[in-house]
């Protein structure tokens, strides 16, 4: 029999709405449905070892970027380990499954467990192999098939409170900065960073790593600089036929020099004539991190993420990933804290300053639909986070806030009608109705 067929568009039906709550289980009947139904998944497994009763089976499975090798160890009818050989994949997406799901298996002795965030293939891959094992060694698979969530869904336990000085809400760019920027004001301060996924960095992992850089020291050292008009003129030609909003496009050329010193000052690191993308005004003004590899497209720019998750933790700043704030606290009309769950457990972090930088809703089919409903058949392709929910915490938060200003930046939108902009996607797009 072959291994079983995962079919990109199975994926991408699951991951494009709903990448986070998906489970492997979903997936794994969308891809048998668009399949032709369990295809089997015994071609490719193999007993790779046997000693004191215990088997050790390798199984092959397609995952991300080719196939990796799972080895499930069953003994008197139980998985008692499961180990994954992957070079194949994306290194801090597949170890973010690696480091979840196997451990989830063996423990719910379930193969209906929810994928790892933003590691939807490989975590799809390792179930698959853990499958063909079970059945490789005469069990039946029904019985691992005990439904998602089988011990977490009503088992987090409550925790104890937590109090912090600091509570930023979103490990990207905009989080990491924000916590760095406090820690290096006053080093005592007890600043914590939550992230949702199994990994920090949302759509700043898989950014280009080109910087605008605008007035700031560094355009003097290298003598290169444009002025807000080339710039936004630059923008307006790549990005037509879009209707760009020059007022914030002036806006970030005029805080271009200040956060790029800020930036520069304390050792981000860029290189000059990273990016002319063809375009001399470009060419004048953007600069590219090499904090990453950024020629390596393959991986992405995760350096961007990683310099700063590193950065934060030298200046003790505290970061949990998997841990998504849920709610705001709210006490006397005054945001106090935030709920957070993470994989096991509930508790409140109590601070005496909450920051929201949980990125963009390009992820929520429901906030697309209310606020750029012309987006509505738009593929994302921003960080699996990307899910609004700074804003919906803080609608539901009931404090009299609202939402303001242009309804859609940088979304990079790709439909039959709006097409797709230019590099710069929609870069300050107009919404119809803000
Ligand atoms: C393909 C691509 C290429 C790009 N290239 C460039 C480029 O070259 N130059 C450039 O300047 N910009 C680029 N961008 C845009 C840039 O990546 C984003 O503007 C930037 O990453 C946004 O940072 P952020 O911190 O606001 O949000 P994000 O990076 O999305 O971070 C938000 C974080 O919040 C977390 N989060 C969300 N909800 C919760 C919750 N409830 N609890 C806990 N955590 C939560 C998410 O998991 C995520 O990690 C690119 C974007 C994409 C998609």
């Amino acid at each position: 029999m072959n291994s079983p067929t995962m079919p990109t568009a199975s994926v991408t039906t699951v991951s494009r709405r709903s990448l986070v709550t998906c489970s492997v289980a979903a997936a794994l009947a969308g891809a048998a449905a668009l399949s032709g139904a369990n295809a089997g998944r015994s071609g490719r497994v193999a007993l790779a070892a046997e000693s004191d009763g215990a088997r050790t089976y390798a199984a092959t499975e397609p995952s991300m970027k080719g196939d990796i090798t799972v080895f499930t160890t069953i003994e008197d009818g139980k998985v008692t380990s499961v180990s994954v050989l992957d070079d194949v994949d994306t290194p801090v997406i597949r170890d973010a499954a690696i480091a979840d799901i196997p451990q989830r298996i063996v423990d719910q002795q379930n193969v209906e467990v929810d994928a790892t965030a933003g590691a939807t293939m490989t975590s799809l891959a390792i179930v698959s192999g853990v499958s063909d094992a079970i059945e490789a060694a005469g069990l039946s698979l029904s019985d691992f098939q005990k439904g998602t969530d089988a011990v977490e869904t009503g088992a987090k336990e409550s925790a104890d409170d937590q109090t912090y000085d600091l509570v930023v809400v979103g490990g990207g760019m905009a989080g990491m900065s924000a916590a760095i920027y406090a820690a290096r004001q006053d080093e005592s301060l007890k600043i914590l960073v939550l992230d949702k996924e199994a990994y920090v960095g949302g759509s700043t992992r898989v950014c280009g790593g080109g910087i605008w850089s605008m007035g700031a020291e560094v355009n003097k050292i290298i003598g290169q600089d444009c002025s807000a008009q080339d710039y936004i003129s630059f923008l307006t030609e790549w990005s037509a036929p879009a209707q760009l909003n020059t007022d914030l496009l002036q806006q970030i050329h005029d805080i271009s020099a200040d956060t790029f010193n800020y930036l520069y000052d304390w050792g981000f690191p860029v290189m000059a004539n990273g990016w002319s993308l063809g375009n001399p005004k470009a060419q004048l003004a953007c600069l590219w991190s090499t904090a990453g590899q950024a020629s390596d497209w393959e991986t992405g720019n995760s350096g961007v993420a990683d310099f700063m998750a590193v950065r934060a933790g030298k200046l003790g700043v505290e970061v949990r990933t998997n841990s998504a704030a849920t709610e705001l606290l709210v006490d006397d009309g005054k945001v106090t804290g935030v709920r957070v769950e993470d994989l096991t457990s509930v508790y409140r972090v109590k601070a005496k300053r909450v920051i929201l930088a949980t990125g963009g809703f390009t992820r929520n089919a429901d906030l697309i639909e209310q606020y750029a409903p012309d987006y509505a058949d738009a593929f994302a392709f921003t960080g699996a986070g990307s899910t609004g929910d700074g804003i919906t915490m803080t609608l539901a938060a009931d404090l009299g806030a609202q939402v303001v200003g242009e309804g859609m930046m940088g979304l990079f939108g790709i439909s039959p009608s709006l097409g797709y902009y230019g590099p710069y996607g929609n870069t300050a797009w107009h919404t119809a109705s803000p």
